[in-house]
């Protein structure tokens, strides 16, 4: 069993740990302001087991059990500038919640957030650690993300967290028209790839390499 830290939250040393680390991240080269905002301000370390927490603002993966991992605070900004990037999207689907710390960003930089995990244990404990940050706009759902989240769609955004062997149809069809998904495509390591929606057709560019668990297809945990 795993223990968090929810009741230290929000002590000065976190907010300082959170704004050194944007300060590293603006260094490797993000340079959305509200990205970097939403970084410095966001208790990484509650995200995470206990036994981690010191090392909740080093720019690393780190593990969050049943497999998983909490993504590398580079590759948070990064994805989240990407879909910012065209403006401010009104809404975003998140697919692969894990821990909820992408999450957290992401409901700083728009109105609306919904977000997919197909394991419930992490889906729970990530509901937990948003509650205690105040975070209210956020819906999340257990269920398969391959599906997407069709009774909210369309979405501005899309965001999945994790590597998929190809580009899901059913994340395609819920973007609106000029709406942008980033997605890890590829099996060991993947590329990172932003998809723009244009009309009927998809516009594709490549970002750069990257290296996350895999978007299991099916059946719930
Ligand atoms: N952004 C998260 C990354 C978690 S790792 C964080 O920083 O904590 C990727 C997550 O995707 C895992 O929690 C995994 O369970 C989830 N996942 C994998 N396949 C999935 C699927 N088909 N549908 C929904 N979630 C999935």
């Amino acid at each position: 069993m795993m223990t968090y830290t929810h009741n230290s939250r929000t002590g000065n040393k976190s907010k300082r740990s959170g704004e050194l680390l944007a300060q590293k991240l603006q260094t490797e080269g993000i340079s959305n302001a509200q990205v970097l905002q939403a970084i410095a301000h966001s208790p990484r370390h509650i995200f995470l087991p206990e036994i981690l927490a010191h090392k909740a603002y080093d720019n690393t993966a780190l593990p969050i059990g049943q497999g998983q991992t909490i993504s590398q605070p580079y590759i948070v900004a990064k994805m989240s500038e990407l879909l910012l990037a065209n403006g401010r999207p009104k809404n975003i689907l998140e697919i692969g919640t894990g821990s909820g710390y992408q999450t957290s960003i992401l409901a700083q930089l728009t109105d609306k957030v919904f977000s997919v995990e197909r394991i419930k244990s992490l889906q729970f404990q990530a509901k937990r650690c948003l509650r205690a940050m105040d975070l209210h706009n956020i819906s999340m759902k257990h269920g398969d993300g391959w599906q997407g989240w069709a009774s909210k769609a369309p979405f501005d955004a899309i965001i999945v967290t994790a590597g998929a062997a190809s580009i899901p149809k059913a994340l395609l069809e819920q973007l609106v028209d000029g709406g942008r998904l980033v997605i890890p495509v590829g099996e060991q390591t993947q590329i990172l790839k932003i998809i723009t929606r244009e009309g009927e057709s998809y516009d594709e560019q490549q970002v750069e390499a990257v290296r996350f668990v895999p978007l299991v297809p099916g059946e719930l945990l």
